[in-house]
């Protein structure tokens, strides 16, 4: 179970990037890829991040592990505002928090022995003996499920998914206390994400880890998360336990997404909710409401005010002004 003592707290965090905008990219824009979003993960709690392709899940999980500096709002780690902390003061934090990316060699050196990749890890957080450091990383080995001798391979040598799980024994090696998962298993087949799901399942009820587990696909989201946040457009639709939100959504974005999810509605005895339309470009969003241009129940104020996140109930809440008034079905 999680303790409620908050590991990672966020308020109100932006991220501004330059982009060039306009005819013949003269003009500059500013893309608001996270727009004043705020949260919270308990120590040993997931919470899932969730939204379409560029929706700023990746921005706001390189945020909060401070990979990148926020244009705006508070970032604290254990208590310890790292908001606009240079990286020398960020680093004795760093082996704390640990990434996992979708292509695992992104954390991976190709001209490296597993073994000796996971030694020199596990002497980083804490040195000792070559001999000791080396049983250690078979030890690692063994909690990701995989065989000992796969310490004598190079990461090439591995499938997809036995990369991953080298991938998560190599974050692990530091212990941290959290994780970012930033589509871990997206560029693997079904029948192999299962496992490794299972694995980080594992991990976190042994360890008692931490995680911001970000994915586009919220059926990988469910199994994992105790909550969930709905981004779009880098704003916060909806945010709340799991169960909850999926069982009965109370923004028609999240709606709209779990309609998205193959069976789902027919699962659940829905019917289905589709949202018409592209993405705006995040460079000029919609006035008022940044959803309201895909929202069949928007209405002249949408495009006025945009709404705040509002609670609704103790632990929930949503950003759409409409969201008593609407049936999601
Ligand atoms: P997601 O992970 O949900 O797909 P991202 O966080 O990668 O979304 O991106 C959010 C938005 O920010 C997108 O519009 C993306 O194009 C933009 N973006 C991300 N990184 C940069 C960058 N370094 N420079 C300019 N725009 C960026
Ligand atoms: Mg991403």
């Amino acid at each position: 179970m999680q303790d409620s003592a908050a590991l990672v707290e966020v308020e109100g965090v932006r991220k501004n990037f330059a982009v060039r905008a306009g005819f013949f990219g003269r003009a500059r824009g500013q893309l608001r890829a996270v727009d004043a979003v705020d949260l919270r993960i308990a120590c040993g709690e997931v919470l899932g991040v969730v939204g379409e392709s560029g929706s700023g899940k990746s921005t706001l999980g390189r945020l909060v592990l401070r990979l990148l500096e926020p244009s705006g709002g508070r970032i604290l780690f254990d208590g310890v505002e790292i908001t606009h902390r240079p990286p020398a003061q960020i680093r004795p934090l760093r082996r704390r928090m640990q990434m996992i990316f979708q292509d695992p060699y992104a954390s991976l050196d190709p001209r490296m022995r597993i073994g000796d990749a996971l030694a020199e890890a596990l002497r980083v957080a804490a040195p000792g003996p070559r001999a000791a450091l080396r049983a250690q990383a078979a030890d690692l080995l063994d909690q990701v499920g995989l065989p000992a001798e796969a310490m004598h391979r190079y990461p090439r040598a591995f499938s997809g998914g036995q990369r991953q799980r080298v991938a998560i024994a190599r974050a692990l090696a530091v212990r941290p206390d959290f994780l970012v998962a930033d589509e871990p298993v997206s560029a693997l087949d079904v029948s192999i994400q299962a496992g490794i799901i299972a694995l980080l399942q594992q991990l976190r009820a042994e360890l008692h880890l931490a995680m911001m587990f970000i994915s586009h696909d919220l059926s990988v989201v469910e199994m994992l998360s105790d909550r969930v946040l709905v981004l779009y457009l880098g704003r916060t639709m909806e945010t709340g336990p799991t169960a909850q939100v999926f069982a009965a959504p109370r923004h028609p974005y999240t709606r709209a997404l779990l309609s998205a999810v193959p069976g789902r509605d027919r699962a659940t005895g829905r019917r289905p909710f589709a949202i018409a339309g592209e993405t705006p470009s995040p460079i000029a969003p919609p006035s008022g409401c940044v959803f309201r241009t895909r929202c069949p129940f928007a209405e002249a104020v949408c495009a006025e005010t945009a709404p705040t996140l509002e609670p609704i109930g103790p632990a929930r809440a949503s950003a759409c002004i409409r969201r008593d008034a609407i049936d999601l079905g």
